[in-house]
């Protein structure tokens, strides 16, 4: 049994916003405001028995509603690496944001998996106030409570091993229940942190993003960051939004036309 994975990250969205709308409270840091890009990925992790996409991305309606740009239908990129969505048996969610749960009605048979305190907050009545419903989506929320009635849905606390070299770890802050996904490949270990941390700069610096459940939780997630990337000895880390990723990670080989310049990858497929 191969227990190393090939990890696809695909930049389906982008945006240009600033600094002050990115980080958390910026003028504690007393720098100036600049332009910054955030651009949308969702993840595949692969091999030659299983594949597990991480978070379906924004759809066209909660692109269009905040002015996102869509380079590629998360659903259109998935089928040209091969993927059904409507066959695929396992989508792992980080956390129940818009632009990580768009789309998640065409998974229409895969078991979904998401930390039980992200599924429940979603479902309370916090998630109706306004600072929280800015980032909610009504159409990814409607097809997680489908596959819930339909025991699709798994949920853990803590950590969650999926399969040999792949765990799920809830760490919590930016949402209740958001989670990072730690995957071995045959260059090492890579974790997928999604909005854990958006930027490289967001850890490397110490800066929360502008939207948090829990601040605390927030520093404590980026400190579990460094414990992960350093004594567990994990060799890349992917973040949920830096712009900078498609220059750290080489572009996927083999691909059609229509998925040039949106998939890059760690590992290789075996
Ligand atoms: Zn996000």
């Amino acid at each position: 049994v191969d227990e190393h994975y090939q990890v696809v990250i695909v930049r389906y969205g982008t945006r240009t916003a600033t600094r002050r709308e990115v980080y958390l409270n910026y003028g504690v840091y007393d720098e100036p405001d600049a332009p910054i890009g955030m651009d949308y990925f969702f993840w595949v992790i692969r091999n030659g028995q299983h594949t597990l996409v991480l978070d379906t991305g924004f759809s066209r309606a909660g692109g269009e509603k905040r002015q996102r740009t869509m380079l590629i239908e998360p659903t259109s990129a998935l089928r040209l690496l091969g993927i059904g969505p409507e066959e695929l048996s396992t989508v792992l969610i980080s956390h129940a944001h818009y632009d990580h749960i768009g789309n998640l009605a065409a998974f229409v048979s895969s078991d979904l998996v998401i930390a039980e305190g992200e599924l429940a907050f979603w479902q309370s009545e916090y998630a109706t106030r306004a600072q929280f419903r800015h980032s909610a989506d009504d159409a990814g929320m409607a097809a997680l409570a489908t596959a819930e009635s339909e025991g699709r849905v798994r949920t853990f606390t803590g950590a969650i091993s999926l399969l040999p070299g792949i765990e799920m770890v809830e760490v919590g802050g930016h949402t209740p229940g958001q989670s990072v996904v730690v995957v071995d490949t045959s260059e090492g270990r890579v974790v997928l942190a999604s909005d854990a941390t958006h930027y490289y700069e967001e850890l490397d610096r110490d800066m929360p993003f502008a939207f948090v459940a829990d601040l605390v939780q927030t520093y404590a997630g980026l400190d579990r960051l460094r414990d992960i990337m350093g004594e567990d000895g994990a060799s890349h880390l992917v973040t949920g939004h830096d712009p900078s990723t498609f220059q750290r990670f080489r572009s996927l080989a083999d691909i059609p036309a229509d998925l040039h310049g949106h998939a890059v990858s760690i590992g290789s497929l075996t």
